[in-house]
């Protein structure tokens, strides 16, 4: 079976080479723009790339505002200050995500609890985070406190796996019913649709990321989205040093993030933004492709999107009915130079998150055993 999904790995890519799991495409527009804005001087955080590429993304999700930061992280971490989580508050999370996500959670000062996802899209489970309010919380001076801590939980982050859009409005219903804001962890899912909408702008705030292996990529690079364009000011303002505006007097109204994006990395941003639709159709075409060959197979499926959701396809994730398959499958597609990959460990077992609160996260658990990553990248599919 592992040499039959091989052997059609390598014809989807007609390469006899080593085969990544996902490298950018870069062609000679991105070339171009980097190059005129070093001609420019304008490297650094102001220029016209950065107003240009936040448009590119307002427009093509709909965005009310869209803000450039350094990273996704970033972009996280100011989105989670913006909501007002604070020192000493928990925000929920799935554990099967990017340490990003907890991590920003903690530049807070705040303390990721984790909350299982479901078996479906592999994001956080709206039952499960129901019961675990029903359990473990209590509304208290209109805030949701932990009985078991005694903190308050400010926020919850839902993260769309691999691309493919959670259930992130089942999600929202919860979070509205208990007062808490939801953060959607967008990072992977640029291009990705629910109900019409895109991802990160159901919630109450939204992050991507540009990052090297993402679907389009700034080297490194972040976005946060909103429904309205006064919160984008707000985030404007935190990620710019909370600098008030002035020609030549520098003077700050809080502490701000220096987390802008360079006009530098804009550049590439609007380049990649041009190729966008061509990238996904591509994605699901290599997608399709995919499904071809595993829908005739036993003992494996692939992760795919239902009528109600448009997936970007960012990474094709195979689901082995067996773990031990799954295991094998890693260690002969990576022996013979077919990059492969395991999810994330989940992060509750993390070093510096084991000792979080969490609810029973079996199905985390499960997938993170059954899942292998295939290659997915546009670049070597129709170069
Ligand atoms: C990529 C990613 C991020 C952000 O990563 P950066 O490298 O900081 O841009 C956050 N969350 C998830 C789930 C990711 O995959």
């Amino acid at each position: 079976m592992f040499e039959e999904i091989l052997e059609y790995i390598r014809d989807v890519y007609q390469s006899d080479d080593f085969i990544p799991l996902h490298i950018p495409t870069i062609s000679k527009i991105d070339k171009d723009y980097v190059s005129d804005c070093l001609n420019s001087t304008f490297v650094s955080s102001v220029g016209k790339y950065v107003d240009q590429f936040e448009q590119h993304i307002s427009k093509f999700t709909g965005a009310k505002s869209s803000i450039a930061t350094v990273n996704g992280t970033a972009a996280l971490h100011a989105a989670l200050s913006l909501k007002g989580v604070k020192q000493g508050d928990e925000v929920i999370c799935q554990p099967f995500t990017f340490i990003a996500t907890s991590n920003a959670i903690s530049y807070c000062g705040a303390n990721p609890v984790f909350v299982d996802i479901e078996s479906k899209f592999l994001s956080l489970c709206p039952n499960k985070l129901d019961d675990f309010f029903k359990q473990n919380t209590k509304f208290k001076n209109g805030s949701c406190y932990n009985i078991a801590t005694g903190k308050k939980i400010s926020a919850v982050i839902i993260m769309h796996s691999f691309g493919m859009p959670g259930l992130v409005n089942e999600v929202l219903e919860v979070c509205k019913k208990n007062g808490v804001i939801l953060v959607e962890d967008a990072a992977e899912s640029l291009g990705s649709w629910v109900d019409g909408k895109h991802t990160g702008l159901i919630g109450d705030v939204g992050v991507l990321s540009f990052n090297g292996n993402k679907i389009i990529t700034t080297g490194g690079g972040g976005m946060i989205l909103f429904n309205n364009k006064e919160d984008g000011e707000k985030a404007k303002h935190l990620t710019t040093t909370a600098k008030l505006p002035h020609k030549w007097e520098y003077n700050h109204d809080m502490v701000g993030f220096n987390y802008r994006l360079p006009n530098l990395n804009a550049a590439m941003g609007v380049a990649q933004m041009e190729k966008i639709n061509s990238f996904l159709k591509i994605k699901r075409e290599i997608a399709i492709k995919y499904d071809n060959m595993i829908s005739q197979m036993q003992k494996v499926s692939l992760f795919k999107e239902d009528e109600n959701r448009k997936s970007n396809y960012w990474l094709n994730a195979l689901i082995f009915d067996d773990p031990h398959d799954r295991d094998s499958f890693l260690e002969v597609s990576n022996n013979n130079g077919i990059m492969t990959r395991p999810p994330w460990g989940l992060l509750s077992e993390q070093k510096p998150y084991k000792h979080c609160f969490s609810g029973d996260l079996s199905v985390s658990r499960e997938f993170a055993s059954r899942i292998a990553n295939i290659p997915s990248s546009v670049t070597g599919y129709e170069d």
